[in-house]
């Protein structure tokens, strides 16, 4: 369905598969790239940084070019959203949401190529104290499956608008996008080798971007185990590192809140993307005095979700990516009842083509079980009660993650004093949101280190360099 595996498999180019999750047939089939591939694309990368084009282009130029970039995103979005909802299996709903996310974003990092500078610093020495701001070089940039262009996007805007130039490993399970992003950058004006994509196994391409003398910077999302593997890989080289992780968030429902509200929300913040969300409103903690009334309405509200095609409009839920990731929630699922949850709904793979599962939930689970411990990621949460404040705020930080949560009550000091509580990165306050595209985004504990988003990424896209001038007669 696309030029590129069609040219490469004509080429003799070794390929692999991509399955369409919502029929598990084959979808496309694109390059699987080697290590020596990367080091070609790399070593482009580095000279395009050193000598090309985009290091001669002023600030100005280099904003407009990422603004061309982001109009195309738009004028393109349509073809976008459908490619990556067959992809990935995502609702198209939601997929048109992350291709507008990825507009915006290069919009916005446009904005900043010729407004983030450095200082004149009121020093102790007498000459003239100053700050650059300098790109670090070659970025090693890889992305997840679960959301290949809106994660793509807020890696690759910042990068760029800082100067710099990037290599990006997509998930083997999804990079038509960034594929698809690849080309439209080139149209937009941005020279060859500034932004490539390579596609491939991250045990062997992800692992040689990581490990090349060329890249400077690395910027991971993904797994936690994998990006602890990648913080290792770049710790020889000092190579600056960026790993956004696994998330297990909480959701606190308080006796005061709008019901319906948190309902609504305790829904869309776990089953978005099929709960294939690092933030994935995962833990439901919810005061003893409405418990049984909340983990009631919300079992209906789950079975009331549409689980269909992805490329309708009225679905709500997709598939899961792969009938691989499926098999791996329900075994999440078997544990749960083995170590003695209830499950109250959903958890059964309809009979029908593609890798479908029905949202569940579980009831009567405590803190050391494993679906309460572990990031699941698939559209299953556990529901368990709290007596007050204090063991709220203990239970939501009983976890090795700390990525995002939410509160719903309506006692604002209650709300403010359970917000600073919280250990986490991201948290909102009768809301489901995490990720706004003009605030850091990141993690603590083992959800990462680093920020996303906002001006606070271009730090991590970015040298400081102090220069002294003596100015004695
Ligand atoms: P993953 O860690 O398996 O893979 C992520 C990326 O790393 C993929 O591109 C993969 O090919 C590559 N990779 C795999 N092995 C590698 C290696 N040895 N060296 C270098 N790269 C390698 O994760 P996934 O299954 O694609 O995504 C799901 C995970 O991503 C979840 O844990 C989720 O919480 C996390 N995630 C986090 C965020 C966030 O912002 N914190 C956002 C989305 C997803």
């Amino acid at each position: 369905m696309t030029p590129v595996p069609l040219f490469a498999v004509e080429c003799g180019v070794p390929t692999f598969t991509l399955i369409e999750p919502a029929t598990g047939e084959q979808f496309t089939r694109v390059p699987e790239e080697s290590a020596n591939d990367v080091d070609v694309a790399v070593r482009a990368a580095h000279r395009a940084f050193k000598s090309g084009p985009w290091r001669a282009l002023n600030t100005r130029d280099r904003g407009r070019a990422l603004m061309r970039l982001s109009n195309l995103i738009r004028e393109n979005a349509d073809g976008l959203a459908k490619l990556e909802a067959r992809n990935v299996g995502k609702p198209i709903r939601e997929a048109r949401d992350e291709v507008e996310l990825a507009a915006n974003c290069f919009e916005y990092y446009a904005g900043t190529t010729n407004k983030i500078g450095g200082d004149t610093i009121p020093g102790a020495a007498p000459g003239v104290l100053m700050t650059f701001r300098e790109p670090v070089g070659v970025c090693g940039i890889i992305v997840p499956w679960n959301f290949p262009i809106a994660i793509t996007s807020w890696k690759v805007a910042p990068a760029l608008a800082m100067g710099n130039t990037v290599v990006l490993k997509p998930a083997e399970q999804t990079p038509m996008t960034a594929l698809r992003l690849a080309s439209l950058a080139l149209d937009a004006g941005i020279p060859e080798g500034v932004f490539t994509v390579i596609t491939g196994k991250g045990s062997v391409i992800g692992e040689a971007l990581v490990k090349h003398p060329l890249v400077r910077k690395v910027a991971f999302t993904g797994s936690t185990e994998v990006g602890a593997n990648v913080m290792r890989l770049a710790a020889d080289d000092i190579k600056r590192v960026s790993l956004e992780l696994g998330g297990k968030s909480a959701l606190l429902v308080f006796d005061d809140c709008d019901f319906d509200r948190a309902i609504t929300s305790a829904v869309s913040s776990s089953l978005g993307n099929a709960g294939q969300d690092c933030c994935a409103r995962s833990r439901i903690l919810v005061h003893e005095s409405i418990h049984d009334r909340f983990a009631k309405a919300l079992v209906d509200a789950f079975g009331k979700v549409k689980v269909g095609d992805p490329l309708d409009d009225a679905t709500e839920m997709g598939p899961l990516v792969t009938a691989a990731h499926r098999g791996r929630v329900q075994s999440y699922i078997d544990k749960g009842k083995s170590e003695g949850a209830t499950l109250a709904c959903g958890g059964d793979a309809p009979n029908v083509r593609g890798s479908y599962l029905e949202p569940a939930v579980f009831l009567d689970a405590t803190s050391d079980m494993t679906i309460v411990r572990e990031e699941i990621f698939g559209p299953v949460v556990a529901v368990m009660r709290f007596r007050d404040e204090g063991e709220a705020i203990a239970m939501a930080n009983d976890s090795m993650y700390g990525l995002s949560g939410s509160i719903f009550t309506r006692d604002i000091g209650r709300a403010m004093r359970v917000a600073r509580a919280v250990e986490t990165g991201n948290l909102s306050i009768n809301s489901g949101s995490s990720v706004h595209l003009e605030a850091p985004f990141g993690g603590v504990k083992r959800s990462g280190l680093g920020r996303e988003l906002g001006l606070a990424a271009l730090d991590y896209y970015s040298e400081w360099k102090t220069v002294y001038i003596d100015v004695s007669a």
